[in-house]
């Protein structure tokens, strides 16, 4: 439209800008080439979980989720060092996307329903269940039901808290904080009796040097949790690209290395990779 307006001297001389402007955020082969046509990409994740999405002390990212979000990048133009971080606590999930603070979230995050009405899922790529750490002397929870009269301590916004109230244990004293390191201390001085979230995270916890011998879990399989990859609501250029990217990952053997190096030194017993599209309740 513009153009057609334009004299022919400045057409001529905005054909070559444009052309070059174009030839930038098509999907050709050359260096540089991002979905989104951006510089970095924005990523959310989690800053305490061990195993699952951590910020070390020395400034480090490291975890299962960090590791798909790392291949998702690539897979979506993006090298490593173009990636930026942002912390995705449990309650901030869906505000973050809609927001447009992250690109996507790779964070422990759960498919369901109340989400799905904010945002959108690429994947599952994980499936988790819910479970309690509970301290390696405690003999009183042997059974979910025991849990009922017993602190608990689970994360705001997260679906732990909510299974815990509308299911499994609704009579249980259920004390939230915005994260899971919060109700690790609160566990350790004995203010709450149990700390309930994925099995994923709680391996994670109790594989810790500083927790050694301190913690065990429950074993319980509370909930199916399907990991997903959060999305904007409505971008399913992004989504589809997210999951063809997950399912290279698993065909190429991808999954199964980041699954042992992640999971295996807390001696976590995963589930199969999840069918893309496919959620398990
Ligand atoms: N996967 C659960 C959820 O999405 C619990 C873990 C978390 O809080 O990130 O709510």
């Amino acid at each position: 439209m513009k153009l057609r307006k334009a004299t022919a001297a400045t057409a001529a001389l905005l054909l070559p800008l444009t052309a070059a402007v174009a030839g930038c955020g098509a999907n050709g082969d050359g260096g540089g080439q991002t979905e989104g046509g951006k510089d970095t990409i924005t990523v959310g994740i989690k800053y305490d979980q061990p195993g699952i999405g951590l910020k070390t002390p020395d400034g480090e990212y490291t975890g299962f989720d960090v590791d798909v979000a790392t291949y998702i990048a690539k897979q979506l133009g993006y090298e490593p060092d173009r990636i930026v971080w942002k912390e995705a606590k449990s309650a901030d999930r869906e505000t973050l996307l809609q927001r447009g603070d992250v690109d996507f979230i790779a964070a422990s995050y759960s498919i369901n329903d109340e989400r799905r009405k904010k945002v959108d899922f690429a994947g599952p790529y994980l499936l988790a269940h819910q479970d309690v750490l509970v301290r390696a002397d405690d003999d009183s929870i042997t059974e979910p039901s025991d849990l009922n009269d017993k602190k608990l301590c689970s994360v705001t916004g997260s679906t732990s808290a909510q299974n815990i109230k509308t299911k499994i244990a609704p009579q249980a004293q259920l004390q939230e904080y915005g994260g899971y390191s919060e109700c690790l201390t609160g566990l350790e001085n004995k203010a709450v009796d149990a700390l309930t979230t994925d099995d994923s995270i709680l391996a994670g916890y109790a594989a810790q040097d500083q927790f050694e011998g301190k913690f065990k879990l429950g074993g319980f399989k509370l909930s199916d949790e399907n990991y997903g990859i959060g999305v904007p609501k409505g971008d399913d250029e992004l989504k589809n690209k997210i999951n063809s990217a997950l399912e290279k990952m698993v065909a190429d053997g991808t999954w199964e290395a980041y699954v042992k190096k992640n999971f295996g030194p807390a001696a976590y017993r995963n589930e199969p990779p999840p069918k893309i599209g496919v959620v398990v309740s």
